[in-house]
């Protein structure tokens, strides 16, 4: 142990392009944090794109290369960050891994982004869901669902903000201490939602952040808002609002130098294969400009 974080990201890898692993790393890797990938899929592109070829680990896949780091002393992980899953079996197996490094650093925290579609679609088999919610929502310290995901997660409609904060709430009562829900569409903005609980008995401290809504179509902003939420977390351990007005704040500095990248070479922002210009974007990343406030609820 060296003293610096170590995050075991799970999560899938693009050839091509910027979502899953390919997202969350190098954010990670300039906030400080030594991130070890393990490629729940390797496609050749994300799911915008008319065709996806590639391969979807299963479970006794990822458990071999477990045992591989198990064998050699290197299971001391800070972090356990999962993501986009392609198989039941390995969703199962994510559980196994949990308990493991957890046996080794008791205090480890897993962020958990419970990927599984937006607007109404799932672009995940759909019978991971019941996993999702009664075996691995409960043992996730924070947890990042977007609107879709969240309503999967508890059964509950949310169109609202007082309907996002009852879920919050029913999401805490099954395990996690921390709950953000990443976007809310309300009169043509976007919210973000957020919700901390310092322990079982105290009421939820919530906030919630509101951004203008980019007319354009992002894959992986998700995968990249739940990386900086961890990153920021870890230095605001206790302020889950300023790690979220920080995240926040990177991730629509990213959206904007996108936007304006596609805009400068002639290309509409608003196709579906459009990739975030995230190597361009180390600035906003490593030191973001708060413009978007928490507003404590
Ligand atoms: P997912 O990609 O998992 O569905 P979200 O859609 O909630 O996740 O996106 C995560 C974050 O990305 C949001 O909190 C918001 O900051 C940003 N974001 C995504 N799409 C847009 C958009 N069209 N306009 C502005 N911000 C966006
Ligand atoms: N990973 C892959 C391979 C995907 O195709 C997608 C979405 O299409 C995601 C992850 C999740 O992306 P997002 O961060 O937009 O939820
Ligand atoms: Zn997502």
């Amino acid at each position: 142990d060296t003293g610096t974080p170590r995050v075991l990201s799970i999560q899938s890898h693009t050839v091509q392009g910027y979502v899953g692993n390919k997202a969350a790393v190098f954010p990670l890797q300039l906030l400080g944090f030594e991130v070890d990938p393990i490629n729940s899929v390797q496609f050749s592109n994300h799911t915008g794109y008319p065709t996806v070829r590639g391969q979807v680990l299963n479970g006794d896949e990822l458990w071999a290369l477990i045992e591989g780091l198990e064998a050699n002393d290197l299971l001391y992980y800070t972090h356990l960050l999962t993501g986009y899953i392609g198989s039941l079996t390995f969703l199962e197996m994510v559980l196994q891994v949990l308990e493991k490094l957890r046996t080794v650093n008791p205090n480890l925290i897993y962020v958990c982004d419970p990927v599984m579609g937006d607007d109404g679609k799932f672009y995940i088999n759909p019978e991971l869901v019941p996993v999702f919610r009664h075996k691995v929502v409960p043992v996730a310290t924070m947890l990042t669902p977007n609107q879709f995901e969240a309503e999967n997660l508890t059964g509950l409609r949310i169109q609202t903000e007082t309907e996002a904060l009852e879920a919050c709430e029913v999401l805490h009562a099954s395990g996690p201490s921390q709950v953000v829900i990443t976007s809310l569409e309300v009169d043509k903005k976007l919210l973000l939602i957020g919700s901390s609980k310092q322990n079982k008995d105290e009421p939820a401290r919530q906030f919630k952040i509101t951004m203008p809504k980019i007319p354009a179509y992002f894959t992986g902003t998700g995968d990249l808002m739940t990386a900086l939420l961890l990153g920021w977390s870890y230095k605001y351990p206790d302020d889950l609002s300023k790690a979220a007005e920080l995240a926040v704040s990177s991730l629509q500095g990213v959206l904007r130098k996108t936007i304006k990248d596609y805009e400068d070479v002639g290309l509409p922002p608003n196709v579906k294969q459009l990739e975030l210009r995230l190597i361009q974007s180390q600035a906003e990343i490593t030191s973001p400009k708060v413009s978007y406030p928490a507003e404590r609820l």
